[in-house]
């Protein structure tokens, strides 16, 4: 706590209603300053990797990968879950995979996540209660682990990045995912984690591009 309040906090006082419409002339002169042609080469969208990240606004998947539009497909919710009943994730999945035929999905937390903070504790917050249930499945799963790490913030940090690699074994878990692999499709994939606080970004070494990391049950065959 002490360390947040120390902390430069972002101003955002600039940011207003109009200010978002006088940034959009801003874009597009940039946009066609540096490619006559920006807009049109976009006509079309071809991205070849679909993200999956936590909705928190200090984590745009383009600026953090130094991606352009038309380059990463995106779906981001609270704490960048998998959740097998959610029809919005399912059909971002769904068209990503079997329409734009993605190389590769990315499951992309980040330290800190307020989500993942909030799911730790036992407070109540509302609605969002039964969403965070998922990630105090998760917590459940590796108990042990993480009650033996004392400091909270790394206790913390720690399911930030076993929440990651449960959410990419739930996405392999898919019948989306699934039915590509038992068709031969050529899809991959990984776990990230994101720190805000340096903007470095960590592999989870999750990669996956077939059924071997699973147990035989969630296997289509
Ligand atoms: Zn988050």
């Amino acid at each position: 706590m002490c360390a947040q309040e120390k902390n430069p906090v972002h101003d955002t006082s600039h940011i207003t209603y109009q200010s978002l419409l006088d940034g959009n002339e801003e874009f597009i002169k940039h946009a066609l300053n540096s490619d006559p042609d920006f807009f049109k080469k976009l006509a079309i969208q071809n991205p070849p990797v679909l993200w999956i990240g936590c909705a928190d606004s200090r984590v745009p998947a383009n600026q953090i990968t130094n991606t352009n539009p038309g380059e990463i497909f995106v779906h981001r919710n609270i704490a960048n879950m998998v959740i097998h009943t959610d029809m919005n994730m399912l059909s971002v999945l769904d068209y990503a995979v079997n329409v734009l035929r993605v190389e590769h999905v990315i499951v992309t937390g980040h330290y800190g996540c307020g989500g993942v903070v909030a799911a730790m504790s036992n407070k109540e917050f509302g609605l969002i209660d039964n969403w965070l249930r998922h990630i105090k499945d998760v917590y459940r799963i590796h108990a042990d682990e993480l009650d033996a790490i004392k400091d909270e913030n790394e206790r913390t940090n720690r399911l930030v990045e076993l929440n990651v690699v449960e959410n990419v074994y739930n996405l392999c878990k898919t019948s989306i995912v699934q039915n590509a692999w038992k068709n031969g499709q050529e899809l991959s994939v990984h776990g990230w984690v994101y720190s805000i606080s340096t903007g470095k970004i960590t592999d989870m070494n999750v990669s996956t591009s077939n059924n071997d990391k699973l147990d035989d049950v969630f296997k289509f065959k």
